[in-house]
Order: structure tokens, then C-alpha cells, then sequence
């Protein structure tokens, strides 16, 4: 039994991993894609530095867009500085055809996105200039399903006097 939970646990983390790697992988892409038109990249080293939000939403079959929050380190050669800023990002799918937006996260960045706040995704931020879909106030989400409404009062049963 305990092996068997164990096992679970296991391949759930490595799916978890796998999906990081992936989603890591489009940032940096985006990132690149971004930095490589605003900056002489010369002499600058960058980094993935970590993943710190994403959310999917689909608007339809043929469309859907990623928002993705994350770390980039910034090495300069000359000054041997390690510098780590937060960044957005978002990949989008209209009709298979991927296009990418990055821009850098400045603290008072307050952007709204229908996409995200619909999934509860509140701690990922967007930039308040735009530039990046927001998806529908009324879109409905065919992938969740809420059916905890019928457990209601049935939840004592986790109390130690059952
Ligand atoms: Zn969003």
C-alpha cells in the first residue's frame, strides 16, 4: 500500500519536473527572442533563473495563450556582475502557429488578464502596458468541472472520531 502511494508520488513529482523543463525551455526562448531586439547581447552572459508562475487558458480549440512569470540571471562579463530581474512572458497558439512576447516586470506592474484571474492566478503579474491577450470575462472554462458543491457537511469524517 505504502509502496504503491510512494510510486505515485513519484512519477506525480517527475510529471511536475518534466512540465517545468518544457515551460522553463518557451520562457527562455521567449526571453531570447526578446532580449536579442532590445540589447547588445555582446559581453553579456543570461541565465534561466527559475519559474515562478504560469497559466494556460484556452479560448478556443484553435487558440490559447501561456503567461508565464520568471527569473532571468544576468551575468556582465566586464563587471563580473550577477544581477536576477523577473520577467513575463507569454507564448500563444492561433491555429498552430506559436508566437511569443517577453518584456521585463517592473514592481508597480499591475496588468489585467481575464485568462489568468479566471483560474485564480492572482500572484502572476502583467505588464501594465499590454501588449498581451487578456482573454474574455465571460469565457466558459470547459475543463473545470465543479462538482464539490454536492460534498457539502460531509467532510466531519476527517475528524479522529471516525
Ligand atoms: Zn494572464
Amino acid at each position: 500500500m505504502d509502496n504503491c502511494k510512494n510510486m505515485k508520488r513519484v512519477s506525480k513529482k517527475e510529471t511536475i519536473k518534466n512540465g517545468i523543463k518544457w515551460m522553463s525551455e518557451e520562457c527562455f526562448l521567449a526571453f531570447t527572442k526578446y532580449a536579442e531586439k532590445i540589447n547588445n547581447l555582446e559581453g553579456i552572459k543570461h541565465r534561466f533563473g527559475e519559474l515562478c508562475y504560469q497559466c494556460l487558458s484556452v479560448e478556443a480549440h484553435d487558440k490559447n495563450f501561456h503567461h508565464y512569470n520568471f527569473t532571468i540571471e544576468t551575468e556582465h562579463r566586464s563587471t563580473n556582475v550577477l544581477t536576477s530581474q523577473l520577467y513575463f512572458a507569454e507564448v500563444k497558439q492561433l491555429s498552430g502557429v506559436k508566437s511569443y512576447f517577453c518584456c521585463l516586470l517592473d514592481q508597480d506592474d499591475e496588468g489585467h488578464c481575464y485568462g489568468c484571474k479566471n483560474q485564480e492566478m492572482y500572484g502572476l503579474k502583467h505588464p501594465s502596458t499590454g501588449c498581451y491577450e487578456v482573454g474574455a470575462a465571460d469565457i466558459c472554462w470547459p475543463f473545470i468541472d465543479d462538482t464539490d458543491s454536492g460534498s457539502d457537511g460531509d467532510d466531519d469524517c476527517g475528524g479522529l472520531g471516525c
